[in-house]
């Protein structure tokens, strides 16, 4: 049976898809192809609220079950696609079952990176991508909580997941220690001055850190992973090691049929890949953005929203581009922040902030000069100031020229810049 559509990847960017299709009023048949036994989920609270236990399974599904079933979309849970067959155009299941379609959406996200240090697969590592996995670190640490002392938890990784990871468990009471790569955990992302505000915080709470580490293994005692030993020669010990190293797109599927890879699968502003009949969204896909004039693969719960709308419109024949500001967000104790913007263009531009990050409540601001006192926002992020990334947004995508002095000035509204 020919399925008009049909959708590789039950995450965000595919739940989000499929959806749309509906909403905008697609009428043929749609095929959601999901690996994992879920309904599609939100993968943000499982290093926060759902990883914490403040959270449960329910929460964290932007569909419920009836949202598919009353919108005709056929869920296949529990089935992996292993090839796709462009010349047939057919998707071939783990299980056998070959799925003709019209048109195909590849939103396979992203895997973590693993380390490749001995004693990287013993018990007790662990890796922070599904629910399962947020579900057994979270066991892990009520495992060697009250009664057994405070349990040792070593983070491999100062991104943000290793930092939420770090803040959550500091919480659930256990005594953290951090392993970064860099000077200041953060610092790729935001630079070294905004990464130490988290750094502080963190401190304040009890992790400890240690920067410009690699780790070079993990030592095993009993069978299982007891603590790591870094390039320097110090030995951590450890009840349980968190690596989060950052993720690798999942391209292998669209590779193997021949489509343009690069750091990601490579799509048009619409989504298109060079196959007209194949389209990819979400974490998996590197889409062209009109913005920066090249490609910008964006791994963040905002995108997997507005690609899945973006693929549903072009599936459909309407005119639609991925042009938003990238926009994500994190919390971190009582640090909640938002960024908007463009950061492989912030990293080369001056940061202006508007209140002082010693308060942890401000606003930095990345501008592009155009002269000493003026430039154009490329980047903003918010610390505990809510409600103002729209105007931030604003800002970035008009290209207005604004003076550095002014958007320093607090008492300036930024919708009046
Ligand atoms: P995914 O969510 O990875 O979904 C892809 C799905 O496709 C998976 O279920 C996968 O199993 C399936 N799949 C892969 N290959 C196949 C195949 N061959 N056949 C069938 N199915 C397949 N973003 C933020 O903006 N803010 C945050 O605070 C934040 N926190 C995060 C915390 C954690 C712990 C994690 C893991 C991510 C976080 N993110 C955050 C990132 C955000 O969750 C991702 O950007 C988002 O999930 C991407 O959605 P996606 O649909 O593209 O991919």
């Amino acid at each position: 049976m020919m399925n008009d559509v049909v959708i590789v990847g039950g995450g965000l960017a595919g739940a989000t898809a499929a959806q749309t299709l509906r909403a905008e009023g697609f009428t043929g048949t749609i095929t959601l192809v999901c690996q994992e036994n879920h309904l599609p989920y939100l993968r943000p609270p499982l290093s926060k609220g759902f990883l914490a236990g403040r959270e449960d399974e329910t929460s964290l599904l932007p569909y419920t079950a009836d949202d598919y079933t009353e919108h005709g979309i056929e869920l296949l849970e529990g089935e992996a696609a292993v090839a796709i067959n462009r010349a047939a155009a057919t998707v071939t299941l783990a299980q056998g079952r070959v799925l003709e379609y019209g048109q195909l959406l590849l939103a396979t996200g992203a895997s973590p990176r693993t380390l490749e240090v001995p004693g990287a697969g013993l018990p007790g590592v662990h890796y922070l991508r599904t629910l399962e996995d947020s579900r057994s670190l979270r066991e892990s640490l009520k495992r060697a909580g009250p009664g057994q002392g405070r349990c040792r938890v070593v983070l491999v990784g100062s991104g943000w997941i290793g930092m939420e990871v770090a803040a959550t468990a500091t919480t659930l009471g256990a005594e953290v220690t951090v392993l970064g790569r860099d000077k200041v955990p953060l610092a790729a992302a935001i630079g070294p001055e905004l990464g130490r505000v988290f750094m502080d915080r963190q401190k304040e709470a009890g992790v400890k850190f240690y920067t410009e580490t690699i780790v070079t293994e993990i030592v095993e005692r009993d069978g299982r992973a007891a603590g790591v030993t870094t390039g320097s020669g110090s030995y951590v010990p450890a009840d349980v090691i968190v690596v989060a190293v950052g993720v690798a797109p999942n391209t292998a599927l669209a590779e193997a049929a021949g489509l343009s890879i690069d750091n990601g699968i490579l799509t048009d502003g619409a989504l298109r890949t060079d196959d007209p009949r194949i389209l990819a969204a979400g974490d998996a896909a590197n889409p062209y953005h009109p913005f920066i004039g090249g490609h910008l693969r964006s791994e963040h719960w905002a995108n997997a929203i507005s690609s899945g709308k973006v693929a549903a419109r072009t599936m459909m024949g309407k005119t639609a581009q991925l042009d938003d500001v990238p926009y994500f967000y994190t919390d971190q104790f009582d640090l909640g922040m938002e960024y908007s913007g463009y950061s492989s263009l912030a990293s080369n531009a001056k940061m202006v902030l508007r209140g002082d990050p010693a308060s942890r409540k401000f606003i930095a601001f990345w501008l592009m000069p155009v002269s000493s006192t003026r430039g154009w926002v490329v980047a903003g992020m918010s610390v505990n100031v809510w409600d103002i990334q729209d105007d931030i947004k604003f800002l970035i995508s008009s290209g207005h020229e604004v003076q550095t002095s002014q958007l320093s000035d607090p008492d300036i509204p930024l919708g009046e810049l």
